[in-house]
């Protein structure tokens, strides 16, 4: 049986023909997990029988959901009208790069967004389900400092924002996990404690 994953995070971007190639290889240098943004079409069907999604269930490929989907959970779009909803820097709102954990309307928009993907993609995820939630990629730092947020670090804002999925998805799978990152430079800042169904990815290199 096998216990460990080892996992390749699939490009949204990436055309069938490149995932042909990508997931072949991957298969060849051992890789047995392929990880899809839960907007990913893999999970709409329009791929089903492309060569590379004939490859995954012939080989009992692994399926995970996630990586770095928050843009999906708190759509840039609604910065529009909606600015208190995203950070602040230097007392301005900016649209790109993470939100305002602290505003009720965010967590709630969050979470009724984590309900919509996740309910849509749980049932091609291999059980146990894994879902990954990663901060913005070369961000991870990039977080709100408004007076409500001043208060947590970018860690601590980031994980009540992956506490409030944790919450959607223990109610949708008891089972389901979401691994998250640990990138809190000072280990002893006790404020934020991690869901139950939260498992920490080693490194962030490691995912
Ligand atoms: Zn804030």
């Amino acid at each position: 049986m096998k216990h460990i994953r080892n996992r390749l995070f699939i490009d949204e971007k990436s055309n069938t023909a490149e995932r042909d190639t990508t997931i072949y290889l991957a298969v060849e240098n051992g890789c047995n997990t392929l990880v899809f943004s839960m907007n990913d079409r893999f999970f709409k069907n329009e791929n089903k029988n492309q060569k590379y999604v004939k490859l995954i269930y012939n080989n009992a490929i692994f399926i995970e959901a996630g990586g770095h989907d928050f843009p999906l959970l708190l759509p840039e779009s609604l910065f529009l009208f909606q600015s208190d909803l995203f950070r602040m820097e230097q007392g301005k709102r900016k649209s790109k790069h993470h939100f305002c954990p602290t505003n009720p309307k965010t967590i709630s928009i969050i979470a009724e967004n984590s309900q919509k993907y996740f309910s849509r993609v749980l049932q091609k995820m291999t059980a146990p389900r894994i879902f990954h939630l990663l901060p913005n990629k070369g961000h991870e730092e990039t977080w709100c400092a408004c007076p409500a947020c001043r208060a947590f670090s970018p860690a601590e804002q980031y994980l009540i924002a992956v506490n409030t999925a944790a919450d959607v998805l223990a109610k949708l799978d008891r089972e389901a996990r979401i691994m998250y990152v640990d990138f809190d430079a000072e280990p002893d800042a006790e404020g934020i404690s991690p869901r139950g169904n939260l498992v920490k990815a080693a490194v962030i290199g490691d995912i």
